[in-house]
């Protein structure tokens, strides 16, 4: 457990799986949280309940409200941009559409709300993006657009740390493997083929993923910026 006792946290995508384990992770460590959602409102006021916390319905694909609501939700001791999605298909059937949301969803929001939330914050302020390890290794067809908004963070987060490291300010990006989601759920089709690539067979736990941006968000990792962690079971190894 860590001490956030004081702190105050956005987390950007929070009302289910690694997202609402960080909301969880935060709330139970002292820190004031609001949280984002978009389409599950019920959990997320479900989750504010519980937890003490305030949920705020934000779209991560409209650039302009992610930097209002970055904005007003500011000054930020910690920003955790966890809101992400893939899609899966044949890249030449795509929808171009579907393709651009995606990376204003994955990488356009992460790239603005990390710059709006770095004019508010404090010096030794902590900004942590939860990127995948797809952005290492993409072993299977289907899944270019992801790989490709999961490899940009790595760019952006090498950028900006030097950008904000006189402030002390540092930007880190957690990159998980397999974790049991609604959008990865363990017991889906993709189980065996998943566990094949890993040395530790098994998906993760999201709280498994809140605790490593819980320390990268700590007073331990003052020294600790541009960079990724991967936490995948050696699914990348
Ligand atoms: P889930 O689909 O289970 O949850 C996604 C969360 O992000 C929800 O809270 C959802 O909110 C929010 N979100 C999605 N789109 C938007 C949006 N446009 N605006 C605001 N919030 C949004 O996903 P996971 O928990 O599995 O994934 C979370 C992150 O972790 C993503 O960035 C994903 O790429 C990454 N990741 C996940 C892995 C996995 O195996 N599960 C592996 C590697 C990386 P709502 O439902 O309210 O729209």
């Amino acid at each position: 457990m860590s001490n956030f006792q004081g702190k105050s946290v956005l987390v950007l995508g929070g009302s289910r799986g690694i997202g609402a384990a960080i909301v969880r992770r935060f709330a139970s460590d002292g820190a004031k949280v609001v949280f984002t959602y978009n389409g599950s409102r019920e959990a997320a006021e479900q989750l504010a309940t519980e937890t003490g916390t305030s949920a705020v319905a934000t779209d991560s694909g409209d650039r302009d409200a992610v930097i209002a609501r970055v904005r007003e939700s500011g000054p930020l001791d910690i920003l955790v941009v966890n809101a992400g999605f893939a899609l899966f298909g044949d890249a030449l059937d795509l929808d171009p559409d579907d393709v651009d949301r995606l990376i204003r969803v994955n990488v356009t929001a992460p790239y603005h709300a990390s710059v709006e939330a770095a004019r508010q914050m404090p010096d030794g302020g902590r900004i942590i993006v939860i990127g995948s390890v797809n952005g290492d290794r993409m072993p299977l067809p289907g899944m270019a657009s992801y790989a490709l908004s999961k490899s940009a963070l790595q760019g952006m987060a090498r950028g900006l740390a030097r950008d904000f490291g006189p402030r002390g300010i540092t930007i880190n990006i957690v990159q998980p493997g397999p974790i049991d989601t609604d959008a990865n759920p363990e017991d889906g089709p993709m189980r065996e083929l998943m566990h094949s690539f890993m040395a530790i067979k098994r998906h993760g736990r999201p709280e498994e993923v809140a605790g490593m941006v819980a320390w990268l968000a700590g007073p331990e990792a003052g020294f600790v910026t541009g960079a990724m962690h991967t936490i995948d079971g050696a699914f990348g190894a």
